[in-house]
C-alpha cells in the first residue's frame, strides 16, 4: 500500500475532543461508530483520522469553543454547559456568537443547579439577594440572576466548588449535578436548575465552503444515523393472528407491527421497538401468545 499523502489542513475535517474525562470515551465510541478510524500521535494530542480525512484534536473540555471559534477545528463535543457558559461570557462582553450546538448526543447528562446548605428553607430567588454564590459558570449564573434582578455576589471557583459554603467563602453554590451524591456528601440540597445539559457536537456558525463541507454532510448524516438506532431494537415472534391486538397494545413504544408473508396457521411478526426490551417484556409479550421471540441490534440504516 502507497503511504497516506499528507493533505493540507482545509481539506480534512478536525473534531476537537476531551482529552480524559467523563465525555473523552463515550465521544471517541460514538465517532467510532459513525465509521471514523485514527492513527494516534505519540503525544497523544492529535489522532489522524485513517479511514476518512477527519482528525482528532485532544484537549481540555475548556478549550473546545474556543478552538471552534478561531477556527483551529470545525467540531467539537463538549457538555451543553460549557458552550452555554463561554458563549453568555462572549455575549456579556460583546463579543460576537463563533459556534453552536449541531446535534444533542445522548450522554454526559447533568443540570446546573442552584444548591443551598441542606438546613435552608427555599423560598425563592428573591432570598439570594446580596448572598455570595460559588461557581465554576460565572456568566450562566450572572445572566440568571440579572433576568431575576436579584442583586447577589458571583464568587468565581474553578474547581471542589461544593465545599465553598462549608469553607465560608460563599452561601451557596451553583454547580453541576447528576446523582445528587456530592451535594448530599457537602451537606447541600439543590433547589433550582438554571440549565439542562448533555454532550453536544458543537460546530462553528461559519459553514465551510471547501472540501470539508462535504465531509461534515457526511458526518452529521452518519451521526443522525447513529442517534436514531440508539436503544433501538428489532423485535421478531411469530404469534396468532388474534393475539396480535393484546401484542400491539403490548408494544406502545413499538412501529406497527409488520406481517412477514408466511403460510402456516401463525404468523411471523416483526417491529422496530424503540424502548429498552427486557427479560420482562418478553415474558410478558409470551404470556400474550408471541412465540419464538428474538431481539436483534440493528447495527446501521440510512434514513
Ligand atoms: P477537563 O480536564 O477536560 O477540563 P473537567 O474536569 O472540566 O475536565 P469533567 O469532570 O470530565 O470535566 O466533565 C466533563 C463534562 O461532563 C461536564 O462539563 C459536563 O458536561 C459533564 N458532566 C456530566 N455529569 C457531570 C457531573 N456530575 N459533574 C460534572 N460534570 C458532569
Ligand atoms: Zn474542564
Amino acid at each position: 500500500m502507497s503511504p497516506t499523502k499528507a493533505v493540507p489542513a482545509r481539506d480534512r475535517l478536525r473534531i476537537a475532543i476531551q482529552k480524559s474525562g467523563r465525555l473523552a470515551e463515550p465521544a471517541r465510541a460514538l465517532l467510532s461508530a459513525c465509521g471514523l478510524s485514527w492513527r494516534e500521535s505519540r503525544d497523544k494530542l492529535f489522532c489522524y483520522g485513517e479511514s476518512l480525512p477527519v482528525d482528532l484534536l485532544l484537549v481540555r473540555d475548556d478549550d473546545i469553543p474556543g478552538l471552534i471559534a478561531d477556527g483551529v477545528c470545525d467540531f467539537g463535543i463538549v457538555g451543553r454547559n460549557e458552550l452555554e457558559e463561554q458563549a453568555a461570557e462572549r455575549q456579556r462582553n460583546g463579543v460576537p456568537e463563533a459556534y453552536r450546538a449541531v446535534r444533542n448526543l445522548g450522554f454526559g447528562g447533568c443540570r446546573l443547579m442552584l444548591a443551598i446548605p441542606e438546613d435552608w428553607e427555599w423560598r425563592g430567588a428573591e432570598q439570594l439577594q446580596g448572598l455570595r454564590i460559588a461557581t465554576s459558570y460565572p456568566a450562566i449564573l450572572a445572566n440568571w440572576l440579572d433576568a431575576l434582578g436579584v442583586d447577589a455576589r458571583v464568587v468565581e471557583l474553578s474547581g471542589s466548588v461544593e465545599i465553598a459554603p462549608k469553607l465560608g467563602t460563599a452561601d451557596l453554590i451553583c454547580d453541576l449535578v447528576s446523582s445528587g451524591a456530592t451535594l448530599a456528601a457537602n451537606s447541600l440540597k439543590p433547589v433550582e436548575t438554571l440549565l439542562q445539559s448533555e454532550a453536544v457536537l458543537a460546530g462553528s456558525t461559519r459553514a465551510p465552503d471547501d472540501a470539508r463541507a462535504g465531509l461534515a454532510a457526511m458526518l452529521l448524516r452518519r451521526l443522525d444515523g447513529v442517534m436514531k438506532l440508539k436503544d433501538r431494537k428489532l423485535l421478531m415472534f411469530r404469534a396468532e393472528r388474534r393475539n396480535v391486538p393484546e401484542l400491539e397494545r403490548l408494544l406502545p413504544d413499538a412501529d406497527p407491527l409488520t406481517h412477514l408473508p408466511d403460510g402456516g396457521d401463525s404468523i411471523a411478526l416483526q417491529t422496530m421497538c424503540h424502548g429498552a426490551i427486557t427479560w420482562q417484556r418478553l415474558e410478558e409479550l409470551e404470556r400474550a401468545g408471541a412465540r419464538e421471540l428474538m431481539v436483534l441490534a440493528v447495527e446501521r440504516a440510512l434514513a
